[in-house]
């Protein structure tokens, strides 16, 4: 069993761009520039903004956080965003979701400027998705294609079960897997809460992509053996016995589904550090397009 080690993956990638960056700022260009928005206190989203900022510091990034309060106004950061999209020296914007009740996420997404579009949430980044054009690869999914890049995961002629169906994840997944490209050219079956045989499909899989939210749920029995085993979940189970109060649970049962697996992710240390590695990706990207 190969364990789908994500500090080894995203280190290897971030090297990568860590060489292009000083590559750039070396013949007097400015750095790329990731803007990031966070509305309110959410822990999880707290850390997910930290570790998104850090990271573009280590690979030599600017990076700039506007925190607004939770109970800011839709047009108040409606206005943040339009600021950035008309500020030249920056490349990329993201808007950490969840948002507050007030504040309609779709408008937020749909008023990022696509050519800054670093989380490729808007419709015109997932359209171009759809049809196979260069665009922005929702975070995620990109770092678990990178992934399987690194690792050197067949894809071709596998069948792969995707498990949830969000735009932010499931979705843009089963479409990456399915295109012709060198980790897709994968037969997909994609399920969701109202699928009801999803154990019989999974146990077809060749390769899981469990992406549904729910701690534990993928069982050894709904493996198959040799499978590939991606876990995308990320939840916050209580435990007093831990330091911080909570631990984080991925969407599978490591220790009893890892020894029938060719290849399996951890939680934490997997995917998460992918998609900060498919982030970086995208921001550089983002300036060389507008640069
Ligand atoms: P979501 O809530 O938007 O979507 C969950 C999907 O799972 C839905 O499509 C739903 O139909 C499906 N689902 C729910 N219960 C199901 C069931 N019993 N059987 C089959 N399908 C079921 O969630 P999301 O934003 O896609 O995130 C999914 C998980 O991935 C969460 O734990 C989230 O925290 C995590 N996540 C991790 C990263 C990362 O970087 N590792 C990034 C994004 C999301």
């Amino acid at each position: 069993m190969i364990l789908l080690d994500g500090k080894i993956a995203s280190a290897a990638v971030k090297t990568g761009i860590q060489e292009q960056t000083q590559q750039i700022i070396a013949s007097g260009k400015r750095a790329p520039h990731l803007a990031a928005i966070l509305v309110g206190t959410n822990g999880a989203s707290e850390t997910y903004v930290a570790s998104k900022v850090k990271n573009c510091e280590e690979v030599g990034f600017r990076s700039t956080l506007i925190r607004l309060d939770s109970n800011v106004e839709e047009a108040v950061l409606l206005q943040a965003i339009r600021s950035l999209n008309e500020d030249a020296e920056v490349d990329g914007i993201l808007v950490q979701l969840p948002l507050p009740k007030q504040i309609s996420e779709q408008k937020v997404i749909e008023a990022i400027d696509p050519s800054k579009d670093v989380d490729g949430f808007h419709p015109s980044s997932a359209g171009k998705l759809v049809q196979g054009l260069p665009t922005f690869i929702p975070a995620t999914p990109y770092g678990i294609m990178l992934m399987l890049e690194h690792f050197d995961i067949e894809t071709k002629g596998k069948h792969a079960v995707v498990i949830g169906r969000s735009n932010i994840v499931g979705r843009p997944m089963s479409i990456l897997l399915s295109s012709n490209l060198k980790r897709g050219n994968c037969t997909v079956t994609i399920c969701h809460s109202q699928t009801p045989n999803l154990q019989e499909l999974c146990l077809q899989a060749d390769i899981i992509v469990a992406a549904l939210g729910r701690p534990e749920f993928v069982k050894a029995d709904m493996v198959k053996e040799g499978a590939v085993i991606i876990d995308v979940g990320i939840t916050r189970v209580d435990d007093a016995t831990a330091k911080k109060g909570f631990r984080i649970k991925g969407d599978v049962a490591f220790n009893e589904v890892s020894p029938k697996t060719s290849a399996i992710t951890p939680v934490p240390g997997g995917v998460g550090l992918m998609t900060i590695a498919g982030l970086l990706k995208n921001t550089l990207q983002a300036y060389l397009i507008n640069n």
